[in-house]
């Protein structure tokens, strides 16, 4: 049976590049989770081996669901239903597998349902994704947009969307506007606080955001009134189960096959 772990032999050469040592004791924080943990590691050598059960699992997702569904997912590509987008019916189980395999958040902390991943074994994983289904590959490396939120969002914000993502949910990085591409600072999205709802309210367009209609986005908009570049800019969480926008076209962004006359 196909693995795209262990098929690959020049993948698993990441693992052994002479920084890891040092990579895998920063992220551990000397190894302070493995007595709170189970299957937090106990050293070194212990990280390595469950990083190589985690990219044997993915290897066998990619080769053996992921791969095989990938060209009727490129047939049938997402819908436009009622302003909403409802992906390919191969990609739902394609999530299914991935979120069983919990092979989600996995680089954020333990205490909020991630496997503490450094970002090489993460990129391992993203590369098998890519080998098997470069769409699907988008929708799950966007759970990269997670480390913004840990990094810059406030505790009570982590606790409560982390995990959601750790569970599987899906995230989009909400920046390009009809007139905001390569210069982002003119992004005109406006934000207004509300008083009475006691949270931010946003309006405008966004455009070609990839998995646009994601479960959790981090969108640019202009939360200071009358200023023109990146200084008025912030960026909020949008969470898909409040509602209130609408998906007005699905882009044909991504093709893997050409037809030649
Ligand atoms: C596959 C795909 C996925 C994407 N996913 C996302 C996403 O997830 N989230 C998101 O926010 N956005 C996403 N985008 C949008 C992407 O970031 C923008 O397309 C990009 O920023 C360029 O903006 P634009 O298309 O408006 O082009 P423009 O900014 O209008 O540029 C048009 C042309 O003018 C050139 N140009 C622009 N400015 C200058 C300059 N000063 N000097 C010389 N030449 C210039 C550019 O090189 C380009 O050739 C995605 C785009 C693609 C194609």
């Amino acid at each position: 049976m196909a693995n795209y772990f262990l098929d690959s032999p020049e993948l698993e050469f990441h693992l052994h590049h002479p920084l890891m040592k040092k990579i895998v004791e920063l992220k551990e924080r000397n190894f302070e989770d493995k007595d709170k943990y189970e299957d937090a590691p106990v050293d070194y050598e212990d990280a390595i081996e469950n990083y190589k059960r985690l990219l044997e699992i993915t290897g066998d997702i990619t080769a053996n669901i992921i791969e095989p569904n990938s060209e009727s997912v490129d047939e049938e590509g997402p819908h436009l239903v009622d302003g909403r987008m409802v992906y390919a019916s191969k990609t739902f189980e394609n999530l299914d597998a991935t979120r069983k395999a919990g092979l989600w958040g996995v680089s954020m902390p333990r205490r909020y349902g991630g496997l503490n991943l450094p970002i090489t074994p993460y990129s391992m994983a993203s590369e098998m994704m890519a080998t098997a289904d470069a769409g699907f590959q988008n929708i799950w490396s966007l759970q990269d947009c997670i480390e913004t939120l840990y990094e810059f969002g406030n505790e009570e914000q982590r606790k409560k969307y982390i995990p959601r993502v750790c569970q599987g949910e899906t995230m989009s990085m909400d920046l390009t506007e009809p007139d905001a591409g390569s210069d982002l600072q003119s992004a005109m999205l406006k934000a207004t606080y509300s008083e009475k709802d006691g949270c931010w309210l946003l309006n405008g367009v966004k455009r070609f955001i990839t998995n646009g209609d994601s479960d959790i986005h981090l969108v640019l908009a202009r939360s200071e009134e009358g200023t023109k570049d990146g200084r008025g800019l912030s960026m909020f969480i949008y969470d898909k189960r409040q509602g209130g926008v609408t998906v007005r076209h699905i882009e044909h962004k991504l093709y893997s096959r050409f037809s030649y006359v």
